[in-house]
């Protein structure tokens, strides 16, 4: 039966990828549209959509494997920073439903701006604590 999760096919071998880095549980490959040189995604290699379903077992097999592409990226292509982003469900544009957290290099005057930021009123800022803690 051929699966139709494109970094499952990554997986088992289906369709080619830059691999990095691979182990029992984690997989480390080259990003087809990078953000920068050497954008890296890391994915389980079980099939998981998204931060929801994703066992916290996998999560802190994914986090080292990360750490370890950075560690990667800054000693080899000298990177001065990196960015960990992830994306859970259509609204936050994740577009490919097989978890998976980018490693971005990040280089001086890079041009990769931050996201825009905003400010609480105080009593706003209280009100969303009683909401999210409920
Ligand atoms: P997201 O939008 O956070 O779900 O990220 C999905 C990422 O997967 C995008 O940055 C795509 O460029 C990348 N991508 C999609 N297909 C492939 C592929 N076949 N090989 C490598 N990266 C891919
Ligand atoms: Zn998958």
């Amino acid at each position: 039966m051929s699966s139709p999760c494109i970094f499952c096919q990554i997986v088992n071998g289906k369709i080619p990828a830059e691999k990095i880095y691979e182990d029992n549980n984690t997989l480390a490959f080259l990003d087809i549209n990078p953000l920068c040189r050497g954008h890296v995604l890391v994915i389980p290699k079980k099939h998981y959509e998204n931060i929801f379903d994703l066992p916290s077992k996998e999560l802190i097999n994914l986090i080292a494997t990360a750490q370890k592409i950075a560690q990667m990226i800054k000693k080899n292509l000298g990177a001065t920073g990196i960015n960990l982003l992830h994306a859970s469900g259509k609204d936050a544009q994740q577009s490919v439903f097989h978890f998976h957290i980018h490693v971005v290099p990040r280089y001086p005057n890079d041009g990769l701006n931050t996201w825009p930021s905003s400010r609480y009123q105080e009593k706003d800022l209280r009100k969303v604590k009683k909401a999210l803690c409920q």
